[in-house]
């Protein structure tokens, strides 16, 4: 049943103060819509009486407006884009919490307002505890990576996402787009010094490059390195060849997956709620586009992953309504192999005022990821956004997927990322042996390549830690 839920003054308000501002301060405020008020796709906060024991018998999570992120210019105070909505959402009861965590070791389906309860939850530790159970049934104590190189084709795009630092126009500063050739010397490099499994293929949205230089590229690349799966191209891309095209997106998928095309990516999907996601991508593909793309790849037989965008101007509503859209989809195709909650970065873009998410937001996110998303098998961390020792922290909050050995990795980079671009395997089997978890190397569709025993440590090592700093990486080049 979709219903508004009745929100105090300050209560669940979404700051989208803008520049120009049209409220008496010079801001604009917006009353958070619920997911559910738009579209009434997500059964979110259904039943009011699940919500009473959680705040009274009126739902009253309050929201303050950070202060952080208030910018100056030559000390005088400017408004700036983007603000971030502080919540303080009132912790839920004990018996709320303990019927969560009934739940979570019967294995039960939690509710929209059991993730809102644990956007709350005072402790967590016992979080990750919960998010740990779940993940212990489907995966015990392995924890997975691969070895791969990212591939990011053109970095010119017609779409510009508030939170992009990515991205140029054509024929500015930085812009560059790889020739198949290119693209194929620099893959064989690769594979002739690493013994990669996989290329990670994600690209802008280019305003004049054809559909088929992509499937020219993924033939190319397909027979150059016949033994290297090629997960390539993110639903907004696929959205953009069907629009560039007029192909439908199973014509799309067929040709690019007859060129080489072995699985997707799970970029592009940002925050599916309508109202945030209007104000930081509005350019690209929709929340139901995204899923249209993917659940058309499910009905091909093409796996795909998921991913989220957080630690913006999204609410916990927000992530809960984005977790339960992945979720149902997932029910209808099981298609998704993975989640990975992406950390948004605040370098070079447009959304610098706002803080990032902290090491502790980030582990109560992933947690309730893992908690939520109960038929979605993996939860990956991505190192290199995180950092490697938030990464490892992960392992106890639900986390069973480190992202692999990544060389030269752009995106993140150039938005402000510090971590260094590879990192040896040894490296990596140290940091999963420290979580006293088992190391598995696995290939891109999670099959197990090799795992490693606690002595194992291959002297056939891969290349040690090479630390490049945003700001070199268009020297790699
Ligand atoms: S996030 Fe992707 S679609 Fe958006 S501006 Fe950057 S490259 Fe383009």
């Amino acid at each position: 049943m979709a219903r508004t839920i009745p929100a105090p003054p300050l209560a669940l308000t979404h700051d989208l103060s803008d520049a120009t501002g049209s409220g008496a301060n010079g801001l604009r405020r917006d009353p958070l819509v619920l997911p559910e008020d738009e579209g009434g796709h997500v059964r979110m906060v259904a039943d009011r009486d699940l919500l009473d024991p959680l705040a009274g018998n009126t739902p009253s999570f309050s929201a303050e407006t950070s202060p952080e992120g208030t910018s100056t210019t030559s000390g005088k105070a400017s408004v700036p884009l983007f603000r971030r909505v502080r919540e303080r959402l009132p912790a839920p009861p004990d018996h709320i919490l303990a019927e969560i965590e009934r739940k979570v070791h019967a294995g039960e389906r939690l509710s929209a307002v059991d993730g809102m309860a644990l956007f709350a939850a005072p402790d967590l530790l016992w979080l990750g505890r919960l998010a740990r159970h779940a993940q212990r049934r489907i995966s015990g104590d392995t924890v997975f990576f691969n070895i791969n190189r990212h591939l990011n084709l053109t970095n010119v795009c017609k779409a510009k996402c508030a939170f992009c630092s990515f991205r140029r126009d054509d024929g500015e500063a930085g812009a560059y787009t790889m020739t198949v050739a290119e693209a194929v010397a620099t893959a064989r490099t690769t594979v002739a010094a690493l013994p990669i499994t996989e290329l990670h293929i994600v690209n802008g949205l280019h305003p004049d490059l054809p559909f088929d230089y992509y499937v020219d590229m993924l033939r190319a690349l397909s027979d150059a390195l016949p033994n290297v799966h090629l997960k390539a191209f993110t639903a907004v891309e696929i959205w953009w060849f069907a629009r560039i095209t007029g192909k439908s997106y199973a014509e799309v998928l067929h040709e690019l997956r007859d060129a080489g095309l072995g699985s997707m990516p799970g970029g592009g999907a940002e925050i599916f709620a309508p109202a945030v996601r209007r104000r930081i991508c509005g350019y690209k593909s929709t929340a139901e586009d995204w899923l249209a793309v993917h659940r058309t790849a499910h009905g091909l037989g093409i796996r795909t992953n998921s991913t989220m965008l957080y630690g913006h101007i999204e609410t916990a509503a927000d992530r809960i309504d984005h977790l339960l859209r992945l979720r149902e989809l997932q029910d209808e195709t099981n298609g998704f192999q993975v989640f990975i909650p992406l950390r948004f970065h605040n370098a070079n873009n447009r959304m610098s005022d706002l803080p990032m998410a902290t090491p502790l937001e980030t582990a109560r996110i992933f947690a309730i990821s893992r908690l939520m998303l109960d038929n979605i098998p993996h939860l990956k961390a991505y190192w290199i956004m995180l950092g490697l020792d938030t990464a490892q922290m992960l392992l106890e909050f639900g986390v069973d997927d480190l992202d692999g050995t990544v060389v030269e990795e752009r995106i993140y980079h150039m938005a402000g990322a510090h971590t260094p671009h590879e990192m040896g395997r040894n490296e990596l089997l140290r940091v999963i042996r420290d979580g006293g978890r088992e190391p598995v190397q696995r290939d891109t569709t999670y099959n197990v390549m090799r795992r490693f025993s606690r002595d194992d440590d291959p002297s056939d090592d891969l290349p040690t830690t090479m630390t490049v700093q945003a700001g070199a990486v268009g020297a790699l080049r």
